[in-house]
């Protein structure tokens, strides 16, 4: 675990790190949110602004022209022509004349000819009695909207030109207007003074120059917001947009359209529903932030997966070389004593010179095994393994191979019990490498199945081919290790200490040598104890099918 603690180390570091960049983005993206929405609030206040002045400047435009068309009445049949208007001007709802001192010339106060006459001059009964002032409010303070300003300004500079142009009136006429509140609302009047004392004027129908407004309202940006024209009692009178206008707190904001309507207002609603779109940037700067650590959590984890298996690997191959070199010094120690023996003691009995030659010849083909497993790893892990296939009788082939382990086996007072089916089994393969396999399986049973006395060997035919069964009597294979153990260099017991030397090589290469032959070899545990390893083969294999 030494190993991988600077990569542990490392990767809290990144992680460390990653947080750290994390929480400053969230935290910066929060503050850039909050400019955001004030931003955005500002942007709106301003649009309704401007929305607003545009229609002051609407009933201005409407109002302006009334009061010019009223100096420009002609003194003579003065009420004849008011009435005419008030009958053929949608804008116009009722026309008066009225005298300071004398009072309401028209209609006559006493005797109204209509209901909306006598419904007027009870409106403005103060008004005309006197007792109301007639003076215009003033207007509203110029705005830092530019478009509207501009409007005005142009509206005033052609006015200008057109007073120059005509012929000037006799005498100074006034003109003003008069907003007035009643009952149901809002009420606008217009007027204008006549050579004479008198002043003619006429009131306005809302509801037509409301129906010019309209148009005037320009449509919401987004669409979950709505605009709505609010009457002096705050009731709408037009709205934009779909929102609920019952629900009060749905209205965002809401600026006064001045002096031409006073008390009107423009406001805006927002539908309590939709989101706002800079929080969808905190949830995206969010995600992307949470995705970043994600992946710097998953590259440390990989890091140090990787690392762990590096330091294995390393392990292993240490325990590799430690336990190739064991398996060489073994037999060759073995070989040099009884050489020595064989040496030094010359009038030694027959018998006795023949086990110690038989020890050696035994030793040194043991020696060869191991030789050809590392010749055998290297050329598969190259892939330069080559094979030779030829007709092989299997019944000797096996007959042959065992023979030779008589000796070790017997040393290990180990049976062998050998199983072949008559006639005898051909198969067309690669023998050398068939006797390898069988008897690096034999080496193991001997090695860790002693203790079972027992070794049988059956070769039987089957459907797809031939199976040689190698049967102990042993331990057998912990159940977690039976796959593993055709891994390289996996051992059960791995320990360095472990008193059954090996490499963790045989069964590995065994099965690479039968896989590439077209076969298989498998592990299964022997029924009533122990081991049993089968060889399965092809009957025959092409040369070409070979890797
Ligand atoms: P080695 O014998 O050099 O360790 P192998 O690849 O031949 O390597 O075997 C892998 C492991 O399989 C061995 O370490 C051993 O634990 C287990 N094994 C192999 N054959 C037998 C057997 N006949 N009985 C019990 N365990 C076995």
């Amino acid at each position: 675990m030494t190993g991988a603690r600077p990569l542990i180390i490392a990767w809290l570091l990144l992680l460390t790190a990653a947080l750290t960049i994390g929480g400053l983005a969230i935290h910066l993206l929060r503050i850039q949110d909050q400019n955001l929405a004030v931003a955005a609030t500002e942007s709106q206040r301003q649009r309704l602004a401007t929305a607003a002045e545009s229609i002051g400047l609407a009933v201005i435009e409407a109002r302006d022209t009334l009061s010019e068309s009223l100096l420009a009445l002609p003194a003579d049949n003065l009420i004849d022509t008011l009435e005419t208007w008030r009958l053929d001007n949608p804008l116009v709802r009722n026309v008066f004349v009225w005298q300071s001192g004398s009072g309401l010339l028209f209609p006559d106060p006493q005797k109204p000819t209509r209901d909306e006459e006598q419904a007027f001059v009870q409106r403005y009964f103060e008004l005309f009695a006197g007792r109301a002032d007639w003076s215009t409010p003033p207007p509203d303070e110029p705005t830092a909207s530019g478009q509207v300003q501009a409007r005005r300004e142009l509206r005033d500079l052609a006015k200008s030109v057109a007073a120059e142009v005509a012929s000037a009136p006799a005498m100074p006429a006034a003109t003003g207007w008069l907003p007035w509140f009643w009952g149901d609302g809002l009420h606008l009047l217009v007027w204008a003074d006549q050579p004479g004392g008198k002043r003619c004027g006429l009131e306005i129908e809302m509801a037509a120059l409301l129906a010019r407004l309209v148009t005037a309202l320009p449509e919401p940006y987004e669409a979950h917001e709505t605009l709505a024209l609010l009457d002096d009692q705050g009731q709408a009178v037009h709205q934009r947009g779909a929102a609920d206008l019952s629900n009060r707190q749905a209205m965002t904001m809401a600026v006064p359209i001045g002096s031409a309507l006073p008390h009107w207002q423009l406001a805006l609603y927002n539908d309590a529903e939709a989101r706002p779109a800079t929080q969808g940037v905190l949830l995206l700067g969010g995600l992307l932030t949470l995705v970043l650590v994600v992946a710097i959590l998953l590259g440390g984890s990989l890091l140090l997966w990787q690392a762990r298996r590096s330091l294995r690997d390393a392990r292993r191959k240490t325990g590799f070389v430690a336990n190739v070199s064991h398996e060489l010094k073994t037999p060759l120690t073995t070989i040099r004593m009884y050489s020595e023996m064989l040496e030094e003691q010359t009038d030694i009995e027959p018998e006795r010179r023949m086990r110690y030659l038989g020890i050696i010849g035994s030793e040194s083909r043991r020696l060869t095994r191991l030789v050809n497993n590392l010749l055998d790893f290297s050329r598969l892990e190259q892939g330069r393994k080559q094979y030779h296939l030829q007709p092989v009788d299997l019944n000797a082939l096996l007959e042959r191979t065992l023979a030779g382990q008589s000796v070790p086996l017997a040393a290990h007072d180990m049976t062998l019990q050998l199983a072949l089916p008559q006639p005898a089994i051909h198969c067309h393969t690669d023998g050398d490498a068939v006797e390898q396999v069988l008897l690096n399986l034999v080496d193991n049973a001997i090695k860790y199945a002693q203790e079972g006395k027992e070794l049988a060997v059956t070769l039987t035919a089957e459907a797809e081919g031939v199976a040689v069964h190698v049967d102990d009597r042993g331990p057998g294979v912990p159940a977690g290790h039976t796959s593993k153990i055709f891994d390289m260099f996996h051992r059960v017991d791995a320990s360095l200490t472990s008193h059954k030397p090996g490499t963790g090589l045989g069964l590995s290469i065994a099965r690479q040598l039968l896989l590439d032959l077209g076969g298989d070899l498998t592990f299964q545990p022997r029924p009533g104890g122990g081991s049993r390893f089968t060889i399965r083969l092809p009957l025959s294999k092409g040369a070409g099918d070979i890797r």
